[in-house]
């Protein structure tokens, strides 16, 4: 699995500039969306080969999106990423619970990310062969 294509589900614009520019950085095709519907909207659309979600959104949490994703024979095989808020204690044991394939803590480092995101891409490789 060669990850190009990257669907960002973040609803704070400050954080989904930071993340555009570090993904651009990394060389990957990126698409956004500001909520989870839109989201899963466009994971279904457009199959990208990696997802970043964000765990707090408006309406729909990133942890309902991730619960629909890998329950959707169209979407489950699409590694999820999620991004969660280092204030939040337990996020990550309830994003691991949903299906997420992995956690970045928030706030995104900008020194860290895409070695951060390099990592969780190795981990899921490994653990689904
Ligand atoms: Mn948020």
């Amino acid at each position: 699995m060669e990850v190009k294509k990257i669907l960002v589900v973040e609803d704070n614009e400050l954080n989904m500039k930071l993340l555009l520019h570090l993904l651009m950085v990394g060389k990957y095709m990126v698409s956004k969306a500001g909520s989870a519907e839109e989201g899963l909207e466009l994971a279904r659309q457009d199959q990208p080969d990696l997802i970043l979600m964000d765990v707090q959104l408006p309406g729909m949490s990133g942890l309902d999106a991730t619960r629909i994703i890998k329950s959707d024979p169209s979407m489950k095989e699409i590694p999820v990423i999620a991004l969660t808020s280092f204030a939040m204690q337990g996020d990550e044991q309830k994003a691991r619970e949903v299906g997420c394939d992995g956690y970045i803590t928030k706030p995104i480092s900008t020194r860290t990310f895409l070695q951060e995101l390099n990592t969780c891409i190795e981990q899921y490789r490994m653990s689904s062969c």
